[in-house]
């Protein structure tokens, strides 16, 4: 059964490409529907924790990455009005240490290109680009899974890793839209050479004010800035990439402390994401048909996971279609063992949000308890999420 089964993936993102990978080593043919007719350079920068890139290591992409990509020394939390340090926390050697793995970010494009080039040279592998799927259904002995144009995709088996708008799970749930959180991510990269000074390249920075915060860290091997500013807004446009005004969110960090006005005033063009998420599931799937990365899982970025949980799942579905395992136990065996961890992690993901956007008093009482915080303690607060998969 393993040598000759065919399963098809709906959407080639981190989650579709990285499952590909990994379920095509197990002797499976694997067909990737992408919508899009090329892989563009969408979005800006990606932390890619250990948990996620030990995945990576095992797909071989790491190495790919590894010149491409920055291993930070640090995660330095500030107060966004007065920059006052409210945490640092080791990452460089002691995450590596501490989680098996380095903690390292890398530009989204950058990710995307190593797994592209990878799916590229696995002859299992077949990316078919501008091949929007609709949905699905039963034929005898299989699956026909229906696309915009051209005839349906015949196969044993499918994965829905078509993002938060999933046609996939829309069939297998019949949900809605996400739910918008009424806060919307603006993304924009810096050169090098107009990278404020006072800032070092090798730290993250988070920067945390009453409804908003940034977060700034470096990619490209250092050649780029990533800038992140997330704040309270009613726009709710679906989309990854409408542009941002630039006045807007200069107005926006006005009264925040200089460092912080000038990382939002160095980058000339910006793109806006309203963020949205969906509670957890209690089913991912049916039959020989299942969901992985923000298909099954969509989460709001406060945890910087939604990718890693991608390439988790992915890993998963590896383990479990191997040794010629039969697709639907595999993927109820897979769906068993990722539900409660990504569960976990869009809950936190929710719940750091409103900790993050703290004002005042609350916000006040949050940096005195990061302040004391041992930094042993500060580490372990992420084992459970970073240690993953260590042996
Ligand atoms: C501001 C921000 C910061 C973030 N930072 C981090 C971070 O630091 N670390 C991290 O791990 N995660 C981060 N994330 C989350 C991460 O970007 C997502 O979780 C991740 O991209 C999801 O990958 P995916 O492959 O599941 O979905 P997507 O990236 O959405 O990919 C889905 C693919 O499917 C295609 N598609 C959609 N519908 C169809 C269809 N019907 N037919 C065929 N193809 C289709 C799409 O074109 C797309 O290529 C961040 C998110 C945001 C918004």
């Amino acid at each position: 059964m393993a040598a000759d089964r065919h399963i098809a993936i709906a959407g080639g993102g981190v989650a579709g490409l990285t499952t590909a990978l990994a379920i095509a080593g197990s002797g499976t043919r694997v067909t990737v529907c992408e919508q899009a007719g090329r892989f563009e350079e969408v979005g800006a920068g990606l932390q890619v924790s250990p948990n996620a890139w030990r995945v990576l290591q095992t797909l071989g992409i790491a190495d790919r990455l590894l010149p491409r990509s920055v291993a930070p020394h640090a995660i330095r939390m500030r107060r966004g009005r007065d920059g006052r340090q409210i945490a640092r926390v080791p990452l460089g050697e002691a995450a590596e240490a501490r989680w098996g793995a380095p903690y390292r970010v890398v530009h989204r494009a950058d990710l995307q290109a190593a797994l592209v080039e990878a799916v590229e040279k696995t002859p299992a592998i077949t990316l078919r680009t501008d091949t929007h799927i609709t949905g699905f259904e039963a034929k005898p002995g299989g699956l026909g899974v229906r696309a915009e144009a051209g005839p349906p995709v015949a196969c044993d088996g499918l994965i829905g890793a078509d993002g938060l708008w999933s046609s996939i799970r829309a069939q297998i749930t019949g949900e809605g839209p996400p739910v918008y959180s009424g806060k919307v991510a603006w993304r924009a990269t810096i050169p090098e050479d107009a990278i404020p000074h006072g800032l070092d390249p090798l730290e993250t920075g988070l920067w945390l004010g009453r409804d908003a915060h940034l977060v700034q860290y470096s990619v490209r091997a250092g050649r780029e800035l990533n800038v992140v500013a997330i704040f309270a807004d009613r726009w709710s446009e679906p989309g990854w990439s409408a542009p941002g005004d630039r006045e807007t969110v200069i107005a926006r960090f006005a009264d925040w402390h200089p460092l912080a006005r000038a990382l939002v005033a160095a980058p000339q063009t910006w793109v806006k994401w309203a963020l949205a998420d969906r509670a957890p599931l209690k089913h991912w799937g049916h039959g020989p048909v299942t969901l992985a990365g923000d298909a099954a899982h969509p989460m709001l970025p406060f945890m910087a996971q939604g990718a890693a949980m991608g390439i988790e799942d992915g890993h998963v579905l590896g383990q479990c279609l191997s040794a010629g395992a039969e697709i639907e136990p595999a993927f109820r065996a897979y769906e068993t063992r990722r539900m409660q961890r990504t569960a976990r992690v869009q809950r936190e993901a929710r719940h750091n949000g409103e900790i993050y956007h703290l004002g005042s008093i609350a916000g006040r009482a949050r940096d005195t308890a990061l302040r004391l915080m041992p930094t042993d303690r500060l580490l372990q607060r992420f084992d459970w999420l970073y240690g993953w998969g260590r042996r």
